[in-house]
């Protein structure tokens, strides 16, 4: 028996760092690590240990030879990865080997001459929080954490799909840090309104920006201010019961498009197909499941502009999708490059998952008449306008190799993708949405770093902020050490501690 990861991982790399024999790969020091849409255990090295299992933040981890029906196919996409690569380690010589990914990337330690800083750092979700363990675990800094809501938690409370608990269950991890005795928490404090940007850098040492990408993205075509047209992002906010959300979400509408295929434009046409019972023990606004109940949806669109071989969903969000026992999922057949592409798919590739999803062929010009919830998936098509009729959506245009296709829905949701907000007092790039930085130092400013979307753009998953928090720490700790960062002296305690 061996084990294998699962839908739910983070990719934040904690089973890499208990793993005896050094089966689970890509390590953050290989080049893939970041560019695969998850770990994979390599089941030939496996052995059966389950340290990963027990570190897991999102227990994603199981023996293989438990996993439920559903989550059964994750074996082979653990196994696949390995398909031809080498048995990665040298377990199979003799002992196990621990770490076997050589020194750390960056280094904590600094001399005892300097005492340990003050820092601040704005935003509670994943990326401010592993900025805040890194603080806590490897140095004696002190950390004041900011949030602009009255509750911790960012996008893993507010962000993750209600149906997807264990991925929520990586807020206990960060949960203690809340605890811990050198952080001081402030909530319903909003840097810019409540406090300045200038204030916060006289009353610390250093001030990480950890504030997420909280707008969705526009489209640009007519019609997207129409009711009945919605970013993802308010749909999410209000089924996780967002303070900001808005109070209801129309349903009435028996075709929604979603454009987009990301693991946003997922999680909505999941949650708006699911049977509304098997959303009941999750933490889904009551509201919202309320409004699940009396829905009149029972199709859902996912649009994308280019083929299945560039879908922005990961692997293992679409597998799951296409296994859901509460809907069917079908492909759209209407351009022939697409059964081309999940024909000539090879494992490994993104269009090979969609190997066993019926292809047929949609009248887009009615809305569905069938009671059994189901998600369409059309490639190769691009909106053009939002239609209305009597004021609200009646339907979306879309450009193609068909040319122009008119579908006739009363709901068009945009997932296609967040953007972040400037903060008032520090610079913003308004290409990309992001504070501009290097490494995570914010540029023009001393001792304000930036950490998360707002520095490298809306995209990753919650893993992706681990290394990218270890990062822009490791620039502050470089700034305390070089000068940059002025650490006043009257607060010595040792300095900072070399990282375990
Ligand atoms: P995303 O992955 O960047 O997907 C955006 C989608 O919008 C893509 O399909 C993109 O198409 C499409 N798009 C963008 N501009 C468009 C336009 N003008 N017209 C038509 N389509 C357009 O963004 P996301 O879904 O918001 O996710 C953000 C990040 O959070 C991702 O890294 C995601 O994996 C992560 N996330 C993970 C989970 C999970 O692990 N369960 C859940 C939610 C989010 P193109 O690909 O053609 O550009």
């Amino acid at each position: 028996m061996v084990f294998a990861i699962t839908q739910t991982c983070c990719n934040d790399a904690t089973c890499v760092s208990v793993c005896p024999v050094n089966c689970i790969h890509p390590t953050p020091d290989e080049p893939d690590f970041g560019s695969t849409d998850m770990l994979y255990i390599d089941p030939r090295s496996c052995i059966n240990c389950g340290a990963c299992a027990d570190a897991c933040p999102v227990d994603a981890i199981f023996p293989v030879d438990m996993l439920s029906e559903s989550l059964k196919p994750y074996a082979e996409v653990n196994a696949r990865y390995y398909e031809e690569r080498p048995v990665s380690h040298d377990v199979l010589g003799s002992s196990p080997v621990f770490h076997n990914w050589g020194p750390p990337t960056f280094d904590r330690t600094i001399s005892s001459d300097f005492p340990a800083p003050d820092v601040a750092v704005v935003g509670s979700g994943p990326a401010g929080m592993y900025a805040v363990e890194d603080l806590l675990l490897h140095t004696s800094a002190r950390v004041t954490l900011i949030d602009r809501l009255d509750v911790a938690g960012g996008l893993i409370r507010f962000g993750v799909a209600p149906d997807h608990p264990s991925t929520k269950r990586i807020d206990e991890t960060f949960a203690r840090y809340r605890e811990h005795p050198r952080l001081t928490m402030r909530l319903g404090v909003e840097v810019g309104k409540d406090v300045t940007v200038d204030e916060l850098a006289a009353k610390h040492d250093a001030v990480i920006y950890a504030v997420g990408a909280s707008s969705a993205k526009s489209l640009g075509i007519a019609g997207e201010q129409l009711p009945g047209s919605v970013a993802a992002t308010e749909v999410v906010s209000w089924y996780n019961s967002h303070p900001d959300a808005v109070d209801v979400v129309d349903l009435s509408a028996r075709r929604a498009v979603l454009i987009g295929n990301g693991n946003v434009a997922l999680d909505v046409a999941r949650i708006l197909s699911s049977r509304p019972g098997s959303l009941e023990d999750t933490s889904i606004s009551r509201a919202a499941l309320s409004a699940l109940r009396d829905s009149d949806v029972r199709e859902v669109v996912l649009l994308a502009r280019r083929g299945p071989e560039n879908a922005a969903y990961t692997e293992p969000e679409i597998l799951a999708l296409t296994k859901h026992p509460d809907f069917d999922v079908v492909i759209d057949n209407h351009d022939e490059r697409v059964a081309k592409a999940i024909a000539e798919a090879r494992p490994g590739d993104k269009a090979y998952l969609l190997r066993d999803v019926r292809q047929e062929a949609v009248d887009w010009s009615s809305r569905p008449a069938q009671e059994r919830r189901r998600i369409v998936l059309r490639f190769h098509s691009s909106p053009v306008e939002v239609l209305g009729e009597g004021g609200s959506v009646s339907g979306l245009r879309t450009t193609g190799a068909d040319s122009t296709v008119d579908i006739d829905a009363g709901m068009v949701v945009r997932a296609v993708g967040y953007r972040g907000v400037p903060v008032p007092g520090l610079p913003f790039d308004e290409a990309t949405g992001t504070i501009p930085n290097t490494a995570g130092r914010v540029e023009g400013r001393a001792a304000t770093y930036v950490v998360g979307w707002i520095k490298r753009g809306p995209s990753g998953g919650i893993g992706a902020n681990r290394t990218c928090a270890q990062e822009t720490v490791a620039g502050l700790l470089d700034d305390v050490r070089g000068g940059a960062v002025d650490v006043r002296g009257s607060r010595k305690r040792g300095g900072l501690l070399r990282r375990s």
